[in-house]
């Protein structure tokens, strides 16, 4: 495992859903009720992904664009062959038992508080940089009361393209006004990797269950551990 020197940094971003945020469970949960009420003949675990990126297209745009982008949002393999209102039908179930699971079933993963808050006594800059809306992430964050560790918090309401552009880590770093290799970034899906990579910042990708770990390697993170542990680990603090 590669060995990471935290002196050589002075700022560290962290993408929220996958890396802070644990909302597999919740994602587990509205596939399988998927699965069953339409009777897809398909496996849980080969469609996560393709439904995590779609769950996260949907929270992305406002409902008018959801609506006008609906037929490429649902252009997805796994719903291939249905048609066009079977597929709407599908989508926003899963969307809707989703929203239902995500507050009951997520938390945070453990040890990542700890983490964050050695970081921060390490006088290292922390920021948060989600896909999601910003007021979202400040509201999961708050739950948690680790709001106080992150400035700024980005989301897709903050930027004009979301990941996989670097738009929003390299808006981070001029706020910071620190450079690309002055800086971390920490996500979970092939969209932070690519994000993290044009940006030209350590990317350390977080396998968290919900993007193959076949897919992310060949976005060639620079770092990529399988869980928290090991994220922890990493940073040795
Ligand atoms: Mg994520």
């Amino acid at each position: 495992m590669n060995e990471l020197n935290l002196d050589d940094f002075k700022g560290i971003i962290f993408d929220l859903d996958g890396v802070i945020y644990d909302i597999t469970e919740a994602i587990k949960k509205a596939v399988e009720d998927g699965i069953e009420k339409y009777q897809m003949n398909v496996s849980r675990d080969e469609v996560m992904e393709e439904i995590a990126h779609l769950i996260e297209d949907i929270q992305n745009y406002p409902v008018p664009e959801i609506i006008l982008n609906s037929y490429t949002l649902l252009d997805i393999k796994f719903l291939e062959g249905l048609s066009f209102f079977k597929k709407l039908r599908i989508g926003i179930y899963l969307f809707t038992q989703f929203n239902q699971y995500k507050d009951e079933e997520s938390k945070i993963f453990e040890g990542i508080a700890k983490l964050i808050s050695n970081l921060s006594r390490k006088n290292l800059k922390l920021a948060i940089l989600t896909n999601n809306k910003s007021s979202y992430a400040e509201e999961v964050l708050s739950k948690f009361n680790l709001t106080k560790f992150f400035d700024p918090i980005i989301g897709f309401n903050d930027v004009s393209k979301v990941k996989p552009d670097p738009e929003g880590i390299l808006k981070i770093l001029e706020i910071w006004k620190i450079k690309p290799s002055q800086a971390i970034f920490v996500g979970d899906m092939t969209t932070d990797i690519d994000a993290g990579k044009a940006a030209n910042v350590r990317m350390i990708c977080v396998s968290s269950g919900l993007a193959k770990k076949e897919t992310l390697i060949e976005h060639e993170p620079d770092i990529l551990v399988n869980n928290t542990e090991e994220l922890i680990k990493i940073f040795n603090i």
